[in-house]
């Protein structure tokens, strides 16, 4: 048996006819860019997500960027982000010229760790963005009291909501807790589209008037640009057609993952410690584990046919390609532990019953054995 990390056709074929009706529409509309598609999709997505407003984008990381720029975040300015999530709000930092601030994650669930906010804070420091990891949302009512008690009641809240449509946080949905959020629909994503796309919503008027601008050329109307640092980044009529189609199966999506979520918990607890444990606000996009052995047991997970990988190897700090630029660091005590220990299984909707019990079978069999004694 073969086990890929990821397969997002088998999702995208349970809907195929529904897909090819909806590329079809766009081939006969002729309308190929910022169509109706495209604003019907940001309604329905603004309303999914309870917010006000939502533009879509070229992709999450277009998304950051611009969602920054809307809060008017440049060279001099300080974003406070964790240094675990893949890089892509350091990608964004350096794209705007912003000077990422790097804070540690909490011990179990390596988010953000809002206990250090008011060590990280600085009159430098504009926005923090929360990224919602694995799946797991952030505690934004917690930040944002964290944020007022340091007195820095105007430091503006980012999510970034990347690995989290659909997930809650005291019973809200992620998208709309803090001042701007943005969204991937990269294929393997929650709601993944069948190529790039991205989106950021607000219930800011200003800051979405902003986002409308930015994402298209800095235009306020046709030639007009008013809206510095403008650029063209925008979500197409077909992908648009495709998530429309998808959107009415996320929470569906979501709760697949969950009871995956679940099965792969009771498979594996007691042999590995599980991060990312079933809960019902988070929406599953990754299934975490860690052991110090982590290199024995990814080794004898591929041998059985089961992929595996690790998010993420590297801190955003350690990066090559951070040597020359400017950031600060508290100290990463989690952060850096978990990239020593942390490995990610199968955890997607399309993944068959079949292939979780093989899952299962091989970590109380095999990896029981090589954990046994720990
Ligand atoms: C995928 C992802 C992004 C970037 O999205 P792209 O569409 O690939 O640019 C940003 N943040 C997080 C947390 C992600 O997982």
């Amino acid at each position: 048996m073969k086990i890929l990390f990821n397969q997002p056709k088998r999702e995208n074929d349970e809907l195929s006819l529904e897909i090819n009706a909806a590329i079809k529409n766009v081939l006969e509309s002729g309308i190929y860019i910022l169509g109706n598609n495209v604003t019907t999709f940001e309604e329905e997505f603004a309303a999914y997500c309870n917010a006000k407003y939502c533009y879509t984008v070229g992709n999450g990381t277009d998304a950051l960027e611009i969602a920054l720029r809307a809060l008017d975040i440049g060279e001099s300015d300080e974003v406070i982000t964790v240094a675990n999530a893949g890089g892509y709000s350091t990608t964004a930092c350096n794209l705007v010229g912003a000077t990422p601030v790097y804070i540690d994650v909490d011990e179990n669930r390596l988010l953000l760790n809002v206990d250090q906010i008011s060590s990280a804070v600085s009159p430098k420091t504009k926005c923090v963005i929360a990224t919602h990891l694995y799946g797991q949302a952030v505690d934004i009512k917690q930040l944002r009291a964290a944020l007022d008690a340091a007195r820095h009641t105007e430091v503006k809240i980012l999510e970034d909501c990347a690995q989290a449509h659909g997930a809650t946080s005291h019973g809200k949905k992620v998208g709309a807790l803090g001042d701007i959020a943005t969204f991937s629909f990269y294929p393997t994503k929650n709601l993944g589209a069948l190529g790039d796309g991205g989106a950021i919503t607000t219930s800011c008027d200003n800051l979405a008037e902003r986002c409308k601008s930015l994402r298209q050329y800095g235009w306020t109307s046709k030639y007009c640009s008013t809206v510095s640092d403008g650029q063209n980044s925008r979500l197409d009529e077909i992908q648009a057609a495709i998530l429309r189609v998808k959107l009415k199966q996320l929470d569906a999506y979501n709760q697949r993952r969950q009871e995956i979520c679940a099965h792969l918990h009771e498979s594996c607890q007691g042999i590995v410690d599980v991060v990312t444990t079933p809960c019902d606000d988070h929406v599953s996009h990754l299934f975490v584990v860690r052991n110090k052995n982590r290199e024995k047991i990814c080794k004898t997970l591929n041998a059985n046919g089961i992929a595996t990988d690790i998010h993420y190897p590297i801190l955003d700090l350690d990066q090559q390609s951070m040597k020359n630029k400017s950031y600060r660091s508290l100290e990463l005590t989690y952060s850096n532990q978990a990239t020593q220990e942390i490995f990610s299984l199968p955890c997607y909707t399309g993944i068959t019953s079949v292939e979780l019990d093989h899952i299962r079978q091989i970590f109380q069999s095999k990896i029981s054995e090589i954990t046994k004694d720990q």
